[in-house]
């Protein structure tokens, strides 16, 4: 079984791939190394190339030009059946005639182990994913969760170098699913087997990867992970595609200054020369809440940035169970409204309702600056 290497070795290198259906160019010179025993996640809209990139990988579609090394070797051009990977589809894709046992067998039956062996292995592969007594059931016997563990079970009977997920999890309802990502995510730990997954579900990819693709009209936008994927976003596509983002028309001016209405503020540095229009960027989390008397420390937080404090109207307020969820007005700002996810403390800490009017701050080092252009494209 492969280990996760301490060197950190790429395992998988795709170098330069292409590939065209017709004079449509599903993929276009991605790059990309994941390190053995790692879990990548491939994230991106429908029709984005994710499998794509997967099947090129397993050699279920030759890519058009590039080439995929597995373990320092060229596999670019040899078959699925001579390439080191097991698989698992969306669909449970298990044998209805046959039973489970013989299901997880089918693998392994190729590859010269005695019956009593092949007996053991999918014992053990049973216990592994567990469902020991399930064995003699057929798969119609199953619920969807469950059949996805044996089509799991099945996909590692062999130990594999790699294994590849091709949205294993979006078939099943949503607490199966959020179940069998934690089970999967351990499993995959316990093995150290290389994985690459296939996703559209953000929150998915968030929870169970080392490391997150996220793809866009086949290309890479950002490879990170999950943390530097939701926190430092390098594209708008990306702010955009993964979690909320506010995002307001904004102007730039020097590096760590930004102008929103007529409002100058700070953000993070950026490389936008003065007077270029951008977007300017923050996550409704990410606003904090000030009291009346923000100004005069004592009851309320101090405000860091004065420069990015300014008073809003509280328009509409909803309740989301963990937070409240407030869309915030300002003179400042427009006609633009900014959304802010306040806890629930903050919320009756500072007596917050509707038309209540409050002060606000957008942290300098959570405020972002993207090219406008991106988003009119
Ligand atoms: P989804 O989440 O919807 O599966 P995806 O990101 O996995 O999307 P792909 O299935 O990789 O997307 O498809 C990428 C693009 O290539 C799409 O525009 C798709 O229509 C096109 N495509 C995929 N397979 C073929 C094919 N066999 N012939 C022609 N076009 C194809």
């Amino acid at each position: 079984m492969t280990q996760t290497n301490p060197s950190g070795e790429p395992y998988l290198s795709i170098e330069n791939l292409w590939k065209a259906f017709g004079t449509f160019l599903a993929l276009k010179d991605i790059s990309l190394e994941i390190i053995e025993g790692e879990f990548v996640c491939f994230l991106g809209p429908s029709g984005c190339g994710k499998t794509t990139l997967l099947r090129a990988i397993a050699g279920l579609d030759l890519q058009t030009k590039g080439r995929v090394l597995q373990d320092g070797k060229d596999v670019s051009n040899l078959p699925p059946s001579e390439r080191d990977f097991g698989i698992v589809f969306q669909s449970y894709a298990l044998f209805p005639n046959l039973t489970i046992e013989k299901n997880i067998a089918f693998g392994l039956e190729n590859t010269g182990r005695k019956k009593p062996e092949i007996a053991a292995r999918v014992n053990e592969l049973l216990q592994l994913v567990g469902l020991p007594e399930q064995g003699k059931k057929y798969p119609a016997q199953l619920s969807g969760g469950q059949q996805q563990r044996i089509a799991l079970a099945r996909a590692i009977a062999t130990n594999p170098g790699l294994l590849l997920l091709d949205e294993p999890l979006s078939a099943l309802d949503a607490k199966v699913r959020v179940h069998l990502r934690h089970e999967i995510k351990e499993l995959q730990r316990k093995l150290g087997v290389t994985t690459v997954m296939v996703t559209h579900d953000q929150e998915e990819a968030l929870s169970m990867a080392d490391r997150i693709v996220v793809m866009n009209q086949g290309v890479i936008e950002q490879v990170g992970t999950p943390t530097e994927i939701y926190r430092d976003p390098t594209t708008l596509f990306v702010a955009d595609f993964i979690g909320e983002m506010n995002q307001i028309n904004a102007v730039a001016g020097t590096s760590g200054r930004i102008k929103i209405g007529e409002a100058e503020m700070i953000s993070r540095p950026h490389n936008f020369a003065a007077g270029t229009p951008i977007i300017a960027a923050i996550r409704p989390e990410d606003v904090i809440p000030h009291g009346d008397d923000a100004l005069s420390p004592g009851l309320t937080d101090e405000i860091s940035t004065q420069e990015n404090a300014f008073e809003v109207t509280v328009d509409e307020m909803e309740f989301l169970g963990s937070f409240w969820r407030c869309r915030l007005a300002s003179k400042r700002f427009g006609d633009t409204e900014l959304i802010a996810d306040f806890s629930i403390n903050a919320v009756r800490r500072l007596e917050l309702g509707e038309g209540k009017q409050m002060m606000i701050e957008l942290p300098d080092d959570r405020l972002m600056a993207f090219d406008r252009n991106e988003a009119t494209q």
